[in-house]
């Protein structure tokens, strides 16, 4: 079952990746697999997938522990409190979510000086959305500056999740203006090679744009039984 749909999203990505004069190799599949049990993770990581994104730290950290004979790489993207930050630089490889000086500084104090240094993505509120997580436009180029310049931080790019859009062509305006500003902090100096955007509802147009890392829930595990963990995480859930 989840490797049906691990290929189904596979098929997929391959279509938008030659339809955008793109090689597959430039796009990595994260399976967000936030409120899935364990052993749905062991099953799609049989089925080959080997990348996985969690929101809630708590229940990452759980699953970690589930699934430690694996060789998992984690991905946290979901949103941060600044006193819980020591969990995720220990355990994480990489953070798309960050978007405040002050998380950065404390991944970076925090990171263990025997691991490599965490890759980091900023996450921008693109749309401008009151509700959302995410640094503003304005404020992104100096949060950029200033994180790329942390010692155990390596600033890799931009994460974004845009107001939701059903047509295509709106979509793709939205991931254009994500890589508008990646390509911006490129030119000031920055060598940032990742754009961690699109999810199951507009995979191709983030790929279009220059998605490199994609990030798939509901089409690999299914639609998520609505739970009370999502409460209040209106930018993330
Ligand atoms: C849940 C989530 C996803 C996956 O969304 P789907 O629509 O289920 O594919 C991607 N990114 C973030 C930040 C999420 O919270």
């Amino acid at each position: 079952m989840i490797a049906d749909k691990l290929m189904q999203v596979e098929a997929r990505l391959q279509q938008a990746s030659q339809t955008s004069h793109r090689s597959r190799d430039e796009i990595a599949l994260l399976a967000v697999s936030k409120t899935q049990p364990a052993e749905r993770l062991r099953a799609a990581f049989d089925a080959g997938q080997h990348r996985f994104g969690e929101n809630y730290l708590q229940e990452a950290l759980d699953k970690q522990r589930a699934l430690a004979d694996l060789a998992i790489e984690w991905h946290f993207i979901g949103p941060i409190q600044s006193n819980k930050t020591r969990p995720l630089a220990e355990s994480f490889q990489w953070i798309h979510s960050v978007d405040r000086l002050k998380i950065a500084r404390r991944l970076s104090e925090q990171r263990p000086a025997e691991q490599p240094p965490i890759n980091i993505c900023l996450q921008v509120n693109i749309d401008a959305e009151p509700s959302k997580a995410g640094v503003d436009v304005a404020a992104l180029p100096e949060l950029a500056h200033a994180v790329a310049a942390l010692p155990n931080l390596r600033l890799r790019g931009l994460m974004a999740i845009p107001a939701p859009r059903t047509d295509p062509t709106a979509q793709r305006q939205a991931f254009a203006r994500v890589r508008a500003l990646l390509e911006q902090l490129n030119r000031e100096g920055l060598a940032l090679d990742t754009l961690s955007m699109g999810m199951s509802g507009d995979l191709a147009a983030a790929v279009a744009e220059g998605a490199t890392i994609v990030r798939v829930g509901t089409d690999i595990f299914g639609a998520r039984a609505q739970s009370t963990m999502n409460g209040g995480q209106t930018g993330n859930s």
